[in-house]
């Protein structure tokens, strides 16, 4: 599947100069690819938030493209992981509660790793 992360308060939590990746993003993409998925980074802060990100973390051997989070968006998503319902409903996927601060117990990115997990061994 073509899975589509977002990055604000899904993977990321930001305030000014201060970035702090959610507990479990490495790993739970690095499994996803692992299991044969495409992983997508998206934002509606742009394309170029997404690749900072990547940067900043070394994901770049496990994400395939990063995109503005955009209706005309050239890939289009199977799955996507988001904090906000809207979107979930809209695109089909994975709501998580939002990242809005450090937390290092916060384990919601395990938790859609499970999920997709269990949905992947039933198809
Ligand atoms: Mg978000």
């Amino acid at each position: 599947m073509r899975i589509f992360f977002d990055v604000d308060n899904t993977l990321l939590y930001s305030s000014g100069a201060e970035w702090v990746l959610r507990p479990g993003t490495r790993h739970v993409i690095a499994a996803l690819k692992s299991q044969g998925h495409d992983i997508y980074i998206w934002s509606a802060t742009g394309q170029l938030h997404c690749e900072r990100l990547v940067g900043r973390y070394d994901l770049a051997l496990f994400v395939t493209a990063c995109f503005d989070k955009d209706p005309a968006c050239p890939v289009k998503p199977d799955l996507i992981v988001d904090d906000d319902w809207y979107l979930v409903q809209k695109y089909s996927g994975i709501l998580v509660e939002a990242f809005r601060g450090p937390d290092p117990e916060d384990r919601e990115l395990y938790r859609v790793l499970e999920e997709l997990t269990a949905l992947g061994s039933m198809l």
